[in-house]
């Protein structure tokens, strides 16, 4: 933004439908919009201008932004704009908003103020162990499948009684028995699942008509973005909030509607007019992001959709490059193209740093050939969400100790720092104490101190589980006066976590330098807004690590090229985008095929993914790629095939060229509709025309996350728990649901593995 924006008006620099949604004075609005036509730069526009010109304080507006990020970069906008932080202002991801809420009014829905959120792994963790408890076998129904079913109710906001009452097959009534359980087992933990942040809001204020009120004269603006992924639980707790005064503005693009297998519901947007009677409605239809050359290719990519509203959108930029389509021999040929054409334009007369260029994919495991490639030539880059920093094991254990510090209630977390480091108390015993602490309903804290509980142990456990209830009391004491990295400096050492990590040898270096950076991380915390509530630095701390979203984790200011999946890349925009990947069964994804609603929400991605280019897009295919440890061909993507050739310029690499191998357009044969693909194809016999070096066998091991679900031939489903090494020596540990099995570590290259969802 330059100077004299911030210092004019704030309607300059803005076209006259923007003005007009900036300017709009009470009521709702609409703002309906393809991409990069500004919508997100009226949201923020027209927060200070409330503020600045009507003169509404700040604590009346309530902002729902799609990540913290975004949420951080509106506050220092406005405050840009006014010259002075906007206080009291509510701005966050639906999420966070919904966790203040509940902190607030904890003792309404059964909790305290300080209780944890659960992110999917720990709820997948409470879930098996109801599943215990109910002896349902996770054999007969996984608990992922569990987990999701209890999800998509939470989200849809069906209760466990509805859900009970829906139930009609036998996967639905356990799930239902799960689900009731579960409500039951989270309150005794004081703890919240992620749903739940959604959900227990819409059931306080819907439950207290004061409460509702409260807020409802509170916030007497509401403005919300990306407002086409909502799902029901949010648009209830707009429309709860907002429908009283009508003051709620929402800006959207149906065409960017991604997802819905998450449970957004486009038709919330579709609606608006309809919830919001008399609703004023703009329609931007310039876009000041990207180039004529980029927005034909996008109008073109979203055309094919049938079921849309249709827009237009014109570009306002002068002509600029052509978009290009690559075609690559395998996906490290893919990587090097990429790679050699983010070099050229790095050193060309007018350089691009290297935060211009962002790599973006459709499924988390492509991001490695692009990383192996970029260390390949020293290039930093920054990997937005695959392994989340706060999902390393080390990160998870230490953060175990400080949720069960802040919160004694939470078993999850207690199970996991009693083993980290271990210290003598085995399953036995855990399972005991767990059968005590249900029987009782008190939480395993208390059981480890229960005389009643403990004196049927041996000496040695009885011991161990003093000391360790003694050393939580000890940190819980601390954390009401210590600053949070101080207090993590003081338990790693206490529990001894570094001679731990020293103990299991390789690898330990980057772990602890894990924990340090986190330690050096929480020095950061800041105490802001969490005066009303009473929290600990603590708490905010557990708070922040358990909300952060993939993308926030994005620093502009580093130099470094950006890879991450289209579902991240929602609402950024970078100057150079490479668009990979491009291959039928990979994008569209497989699953796809027979769906035309997912179809359409796949190209909808598509369209997500060109829009966030500026200046120069480059959309690349490979022959054959390397999945699951096997080598198979591909097709180029349907979607490309929907573009008019005269859109783009079709290009291969050197090693495609050299293979001799057909890279143009498609042949006849190719584009015969229906034919269906690529992944099918398997790797082709011993005659074949694609020679693959030996050691690409050995190298190329596949890569899982921890967290993954994955199936082996004979032990059955499991989920990934740790992942090392690469190549031959890569090694997994799986948790398999079948308890007869459990843990088991496993050398990659020989287990066979299969992806959990394909
Ligand atoms: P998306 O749908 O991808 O979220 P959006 O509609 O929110 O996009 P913005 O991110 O607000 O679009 O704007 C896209 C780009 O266009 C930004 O760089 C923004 O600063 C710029 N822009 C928006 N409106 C104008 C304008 N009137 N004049 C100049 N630049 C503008
Ligand atoms: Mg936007």
């Amino acid at each position: 933004m330059t100077l004299v924006e911030v210092r004019g008006d704030l309607l300059s620099g803005l076209n006259p439908a923007q003005r007009e949604a900036v300017a709009h004075g009470a009521g709702p609005l609409l703002v309906l919009a393809g991409a990069g036509s500004g919508k997100t730069r009226v949201l923020t526009r027209r927060v200070a201008r409330l503020i600045e010109h009507e003169g509404v304080p700040p604590a009346d507006i309530l902002a729902v932004t799609f990540t913290n990020k975004a949420a951080g970069e509106m506050r220092s906008r406005i405050a840009d704009l006014l010259g002075a932080e906007p206080s009291g202002m509510w701005v966050g991801t639906f999420h966070a908003i919904g966790a203040r809420l509940l902190r607030i009014h904890a003792a309404l829905v059964g909790r305290t103020p300080g209780f944890t959120i659960y992110d999917e792994d720990d709820t997948l963790a409470a879930v098996k162990r109801v599943m215990e408890r109910l002896r349902i076998s996770p054999k007969d129904r996984p608990p992922q499948a569990v987990v999701a079913a209890i999800s998509d109710a939470r989200n849809a906001l069906v209760s466990a009684k509805e859900y009970e009452a829906l139930a009609m097959d036998p996967f639905s009534k356990a799930a239902a028995q799960v689900y009731r359980e579960l409500e039951g087992a989270l309150r005794q933990n004081n703890a919240v699942t992620f749903d739940d942040l959604l959900a227990l809001p819409v059931q306080l204020l819907e439950q207290h008509p004061p409460v509702l009120e409260r807020y409802q004269r509170r916030f007497r603006h509401i403005l919300v973005d990306e407002y086409q992924d909502t799902n029901r639980a949010q648009y209830r707790l707009v429309s709860l909030l907002g429908s009283g005064h009508g003051n709620v503005t929402v800006v959207g693009d149906d065409d960017q509607s991604i997802y819905g297998w998450r449970g957004a519901d486009i038709r919330n947007i579709l609606d608006f007019e309809h919830d919001f009677p008399g609703a004023r409605i703009v329609r931007l239809e310039e876009n000041y992001r990207s180039t004529p050359q980029i927005l034909a290719v996008a109008n073109a990519a979203i055309a094919a959709n049938t079921s849309r509203k249709g827009k237009t959108l014109r570009t306002t930029r002068p002509a600029g490059e052509h978009v290009h389509v690559v075609a690559a021999l395998d996906e490290r040929d893919e990587a090097e193209f990429v790679i050699e054409e983010m070099q050229a334009r790095r050193y060309a007369a007018a350089g691009r740093p290297l935060r211009d260029f962002a790599i973006l994919y459709r499924t988390n495991s492509q991001s490695r050939a692009f990383e192996e490639a970029l260390r390949r030539h020293a290039l930093p880059y920054r990997l937005v969400g695959a392994i989340r920093f706060y999902d390393r094991r080390e990160i998870r254990d230490v953060l175990a100790w400080l949720r069960l510090v802040a919160n004694p209630a939470d078993d999850e977390a207690f199970r996991r720092a009693v083993a980290a480091p271990r210290r003598g108390i085995g399953d036995t015993t855990l399972d005991a104490m767990a059968a005590h602490g249900a029987a009782h309903r008190v939480p395993l804290m208390s059981v480890a101190t229960d005389p009643a509980f403990t004196t049927v142990l041996r000496p040695h456990t009885r011991e161990a589980l003093a000391t360790f209830a003694q050393l939580v009391r000890r940190f819980g004491e601390a954390a009401r006066e210590s600053p949070v990295n101080e207090l993590l400096q003081d338990l790693v050492l206490a529990i001894g976590y570094e001679e731990h990590l020293r103990a299991e040898g390789p690898g330990a270096q980057e772990r602890l330098d894990n924990v340090r950076e986190l330690i050096a991380g929480a020095e950061e915390t800041v105490v802001d807004e969490g005066g009303e509530v009473g929290l600990t630095p603590l708490d905010h701390f557990l708070q922040r690590a358990t909300l952060v979203t993939s993308a926030d984790a994005l620093d502009p200011a580093a130099d470094a090229v950006t890879l991450m999946t289209l579902h991240n890349a929602k609402g950024l925009e970078f100057p150079v985008v490479f668009l990979t990947g491009m291959e039928e069964g990979l994008f569209p994804l497989s699953r796809a095929f027979d769906d035309p609603a997912a179809l359409e929400e796949e190209r909808r991605l598509f369209y997500v993914g060109v829009t966030r280019a500026r200046d120069a897009l480059f959309v690349s295919h490979a022959r054959t790629r390397r999945r699951n440890g096997e080598t198979m061909m591909s097709m180029r993507s349907s979607f490309l095939r929907e573009i008019p050739a005269g859109l783009v310029k079709e290009r291969a690499t050197i090693k495609l060229r050299g293979s001799a191998q057909p890279w143009g357009r498609p042949s006849a044969a190719e584009r015969r509709p229906g034919i269906p693909t690529p992944w099918t194809a398997r790797r082709p016999g011993p005659h074949a025309p694609f020679p693959m070096p030996a050691e690409d066998e050995s190298q190329d091991a596949p890569r899982f996350a921890q967290g993954e679900r994955v199936r082996h031939a004979r032990f059955g489903s499991g989920t990934i728990v740790e992942f090392g090494g690469v190549g031959k020596e890569a090694k997994v540990t799986i948790d398999f649901d079948d308890e007869a099995v459990g843990r088991k570590r496993l050398v990659v290259a020989f287990a066979g593995l299969q992806r959990g969802d394909e």
